[in-house]
Order: structure tokens, then sequence, then C-alpha cells
């Protein structure tokens, strides 16, 4: 089966400035890995250079004042110490720098181009590594993310297919995928469901149990709000029984995949237990279900992950996994050196291992009955009140 894998060197220009978690070096570093492990040699694997999005495409979801904004900072540059909070941006999570627009609407192009690949009759799936930017809303930025590339391409699918299409979004990144779940919130031809650590210890802090859609799209938003240190076993567990029992009852004509790798144990910015081992399995059940529930159409989008070395090794998993090739250690030398090269042992621990394990948190927690039984109680409690109420609620809505 053809994998359609979204490339450019562009894609460093999604940059806000050095010591920004979001570093360009995560699609560099993950190209060269994937590279290393001879993926793009592959027979199945279609490397595919991305066209622009257009404005019109882009307007669809943003609103025209903070596109226009974007577009002034564009030519501009601004300061990195300028701010305008009304449109999110500024110090911090969005600073301002040259060719913001530029670089913004060329992550929503690439998301774009992939859309355009899986609406194609025999192509099956395709893979952006740099979209996914998830936070943003429709009139301002938010959390590393200027344009929503994962809403904009979910709306070009529905605009380019017949009445009735569904579009089930699953986002597996760390943090809430908020804008997407805000800008459907009413609609019940997409449906959202986001895996998340819990909002009351993570920005953006929703994503809580009882955000469930409204009006027509009441019970279409979903999420499943975990605790910080969540190990593999336990995410996997209600990852393996939920995922596959909502895809069943809501049978989307496309899943769209927020790849987000932030859940790993080593994440600077993040408190999830998460392996890379752990991250393959999950990808494994999405793969798999994707041709018994979502009509064999898969778009992933890339997303967060601020440990280089996690993002490289997971997003390659994810790329052999769709091929359906098995890679693994050694890490090749040629990535180690280009890693110390581009990004430098001082700025992050090489890994040492291409698929870790958590052992070492697991066993910190099972030292803890307490913090064990936490973590097993909630995930009973969310995968009881999906299983009574909210898996019905999409049944019935049939
Ligand atoms: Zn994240």
């Amino acid at each position: 089966m053809e994998v359609g894998f979204i490339f450019t060197e562009q894609f460093n220009q999604y940059n806000f400035g050095s010591g920004h978690p979001l570093t360009p070096k995560r699609i560099e570093l993950t190209y060269d890995l994937m590279k290393a492990y001879n993926l793009f040699e592959n027979p199945n694997l279609k490397l595919i250079t991305p066209r622009s999005a257009t404005e019109e495409e882009v307007l669809r979801i943003h609103k025209a004042g903070y596109l226009d904004k974007l577009k002034e900072l564009n030519n501009v540059g601004g300061s990195p110490y300028q701010a305008f909070p009304k449109f999110g941006l500024g110090p911090g999570d969005n600073p301002i720098f040259p060719g913001m627009y530029d670089a913004a609407m060329a992550v929503c192009g690439a998301s774009l181009t992939a859309a355009d690949y899986i609406l194609e009759e025999n192509s099956s799936r395709s893979f952006n590594i740099t979209g996914g930017l998830h936070h943003a809303m429709p009139e301002m930025a938010s959390g590393f993310c200027l344009l929503n590339d994962a809403a904009v391409a979910i709306q070009h699918i529905l605009d380019k297919s017949p009445n009735g299409t569904k579009i089930m979004y699953l986002d597996i990144d760390c943090h809430h995928g908020d804008g997407v779940q805000w800008i459907f919130y009413d609609r019940s031809d997409v449906l959202t469901l986001s895996f998340h650590q819990d909002g009351h210890t993570l920005f953006p802090g929703s994503g809580l149990l009882d955000e469930n859609g409204k009006e027509e799209g009441k019970g279409y938003a979903l999420n499943v709000p975990l605790l910080p240190g969540t190990i593999d076993s336990v995410y996997i567990n209600i990852f393996e029984k939920l995922v596959p029992e909502i895809m069943d009852a809501y049978r989307p004509d496309y899943l769209v995949c927020q790849l987000g790798v932030d859940t790993h144990f080593s994440d600077p910015i993040t408190n999830m237990g998460l392996s890379t081992s752990g991250h393959e399995k999950i990808f494994k059940i999405i793969n798999q279900n994707v041709p018994k529930y979502c009509n064999n159409k898969f778009l992933g989008l890339g997303g967060g992950g601020y440990n280089v070395g996690v993002v490289a090794r997971s997003w390659s998993l994810f790329l052999a996994e769709l091929l359906g090739v098995k890679i693994g250690d050694p890490l090749p030398e040629q990535w180690l050196d280009s890693f110390n090269e581009k990004w430098g042992f001082s700025q992050e621990e090489p890994p040492t291992e291409f698929r870790d394990q958590n052992w070492h948190i697991e066993e910190k927690q099972l030292k803890n009955p307490y913090w064990e039984n936490e973590l097993e109680d909630r995930a009973d409690e969310i995968v009881k009140k999906y299983e009574e109420e909210f898996i019905p609620l999409i049944k019935k809505s049939e």
C-alpha cells in the first residue's frame, strides 16, 4: 500500500527562534533518521513536495483580520519582544518572526497536499510530520500554533467530498487538541477524540471528560484526560478498549490523526510516562483499525514532541508501521553523527536505543501502590463513562 510522505526543506522556516521548544531541528533530524533507515527508498513510499495553501482554503477556518495581521508581520518581521495579545502573538509561546505568514501557510499547504493525496480514489495513507498544529484558533495563535492546519485539512476534505461525509479526528498529543475541538464543537460531521494529560495539570487546561459537544455536535467531541505519570500499560489498555469501539460506532469516511509524541517520559514540557515502545504499540492499533473501521483512508499529522531524539525515533517508527517494515536497533551511526552536528549533545542527551522502555517509571510507581491505583481508577472511570454514556450516544445518532 502506497504512503504519501510530504516533505520540503522549506519546513525549517517555521522557526520561533533559538531556545523555543518547537525547533525545526525536530523535523530535520526525523527526516535524517527515516533516511538513514532507507525508508525513502521503499517502493511503497511516495515522496511528495507540498503545494501552497490558498487564502480561500485557510479562510474556511480562520478569520480574515487575523490572517491580515500575520501577513503584515511577515514582511516587517517586527521584534520578538512585540506583542499583539488579541491575536495570541508575542514573547513566550508565539513570538513574532520574519516570514511567519509564509511559514504557517507552508505547513497548511503540506497538510492540504496530504489531504489531496488521500482524496484520490486509489490512495489510502499520507503523512505530514510538520502538521498537527492543533491549538490555533480561528482568530488567534496559541501554543506554538499559528494556523490550524488540521482543521483546514479536515474542512478541505469535506468540501471536496459528497454530502454526508464524516471525519474522525484522533489526537494523541500530550496536550488537549483544543483548537480542532472548538472549531467543530457544534458539528456531527467531524468527531474529535483527544487523549491527553489532564487539563488541570497542563496547558491548555481544557479537554475535560464532560466537554462533549453542543447542539448538532452533542456527543461528537470526546476527551480522555489522563493523569500525569500515566505509563504505557495503562494508556494502551484504555486506548485499545475505546478507540476501535468509537471508530466502529461512528464509521468515519476518513481518519485524521495528530500524532504528537510529547507523552514520552523524557519530554521536557509535559509529565506523562510513555516510551517509544509504547508509541509503537499505539501506532499499530491506529494503523490496524484504519481498514476495519475508517474506510481505509488515513491522514497522519505530526504535532508536539520536545525531546528531539524521541520525535525522530517515534515518527520513524510510525512511518515504518505505515510501510509495513520493521526497523530498529542499533541507531545508525550516521544519524548519531548528524544529531551531534545539528543539535549537539550539549542540548540533549542522544538516545542510546531505538525502542526505549519506561521501566524506571513503572518501577517507581509500583513502589507506590497509591499512585498505581489512582492511574487505574482514573482509567476505569473513563472507560465506564464511555461505555455507558458516550459510545451509545454516537450509535443512537446514526
Ligand atoms: Zn503537545
